[in-house]
């Protein structure tokens, strides 16, 4: 059966069938459709978040003054003491308030395997089938421990052959190449081997997965970088095999123009994780020179430990805010511009054609949103993007509902914020 969702201010009607978007535009229904009625509303692909922890709705709020380095060595003893069912309690709620906000596809990048347990992606992947996400799940690592010289302590590091090994038997379970994709995501320059980059390279490669991992988010790392290997993180990657086009990095911010073109040509992606780069004070990604260099830029929430809202609407209009205060000038970005890095640009840098716009033959993930309270804004993508926050009506992802009503459809949010708390709770300080 055809659903047509007609009606939308923008972009007008959208019409769906075994989960593929089949028109857009004007679309009459004929018999036998359902017909959404979307009058007033906006209708957009669904977006997607391209850089996220989902363990850290366990820390919201802590080390709440640091930069990167402080805030993480704070915070990794803590995420030490958590449990799969902790992460799992984390992730439904991380991929509920990301359906809420309009995500229908979100790469988790999850880096704590203490003494090894990969059940944790099981455990990911459950809450990512229960909420109805999609999920890029990036089997992360570190195996560089504070006894070598690295930032994390060393028990929650791992070795190279263990987690090579974990890495594919994640694959052999999880990954069907579009509900549950896997990544190989070595942590960050900081707390990585160079050998445990080198054969992650190669693992993916031979696999056909992509890679993903932290570049150049503060000074600091920059620093680290130059005293340990006398490379810029950036000049390090590249000699590793890391700057090529099945690559994208969360951040990127500390590039010189070099770095820029490089990543442009090379067609590295870069997830852009506007509030949560303000929140630890990291600097301001150079958007708009990295689009115009051709580099794929998406949009990330990044964990909450660092940016406490979790949702990913909001992040349109703080990327579209720091593009313009970066460049001082209003026409810099404008909020297409940031939509795109929502939806083309974040699929871009997950390596997929077949999500991030509304077209014929794409996945039918889509997003109502509820036009009432913005019907007097003058320009519909000024008002999702300008406007203010707030959940959307429908979600679909693949045609099926995720958020209907303004509900999810999976899961009670209330439920599983009180048993993220009790959780939460459990990690406090003792007075
Ligand atoms: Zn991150």
């Amino acid at each position: 059966m055809r659903t047509v969702f007609r009606g939308a201010r923008w972009p007008g009607d959208v019409a769906i069938r075994d989960g593929l978007v089949v028109a857009v535009g004007e679309v009459p229904p004929l018999d036998g459709d359902e017909v959404v009625d979307c009058s007033g509303d906006i209708l957009t692909a669904g977006l997607i978040n391209t850089h996220h922890h989902f363990y850290q709705w366990l820390t919201r709020g802590w080390a709440v003054d640091q930069g990167l380095f402080g805030w993480l060595t704070t915070l990794y003893p803590v995420w030490a003491r958590l449990s799969p069912e902790d992460v799992e309690a984390a992730s439904a709620v991380a991929l509920a308030e990301l359906a809420l906000s309009g995500c229908t596809t979100a790469a988790d990048h999850h880096y704590l395997v203490p003494g090894g347990d990969d059940s944790v992606f099981d455990a990911i992947a459950a809450a990512a089938r229960r909420i109805g996400v999609r999920v890029h799940l990036a089997r992360g690592s570190m195996d560089l421990g504070e006894s070598d010289g690295g930032l994390p302590p060393d028990s929650v590091v791992e070795d190279v052959d263990s987690i090579l090994a974990s890495t594919v038997a994640v694959h052999d379970r999880l990954h069907d190449g579009d509900r549950v994709v896997v990544t190989v995501a070595p942590c960050s320059p900081f707390s990585v081997t160079t050998r445990l980059m080198t054969e992650s390279a190669a693992l993916a490669r031979s696999l056909g997965l992509r890679l993903h991992t932290h570049l150049a988010e503060t000074l600091d790392e920059e620093r680290d970088s130059i005293a340990r290997f006398g490379r810029r993180p950036m000049e390090l990657l590249d000699e590793l095999g890391w700057i090529a086009p099945d690559v994208w990095v969360a951040h990127g911010i500390h590039f010189s123009d070099a770095e820029v073109l490089r990543l442009g040509a090379t067609r590295t992606g870069i997830a852009h994780c506007p509030s949560s780069n303000c929140r630890l004070g990291s600097g301001t990604a150079r958007v708009r020179d990295l689009v115009a260099a051709g580099a794929p830029v998406g949009l990330g929430v990044d964990g909450v430990a660092s940016n406490e809202v979790g949702t990913l609407q909001p992040e349109l209009r703080q990327a579209l805010y720091l593009a313009r205060q970066r460049d001082l000038d209003p026409g810099a970005f404008s909020p297409a511009d940031a939509l795109a890095l929502a939806t083309t640009g974040g699929a871009a840098c997950l390596g997929r054609s077949d999500i991030g716009s509304l077209a014929p033959g794409l996945r039918a993930d889509i997003v109502v949103w509820p036009g009432d309270d913005v019907a007097d804004v003058l320009d519909p993508l000024a008002a999702l993007v300008l406007g203010p926050e707030r959940s959307a009506r429908h979600v679909l992802v693949g045609g099926e509902h995720v958020v209907r009503d303004g509900h999810l459809v999976g899961a009670d949010l209330t439920e599983l914020r009180r048993d993220l708390a009790r959780r939460a709770q459990r990690l406090w300080p003792r007075p």
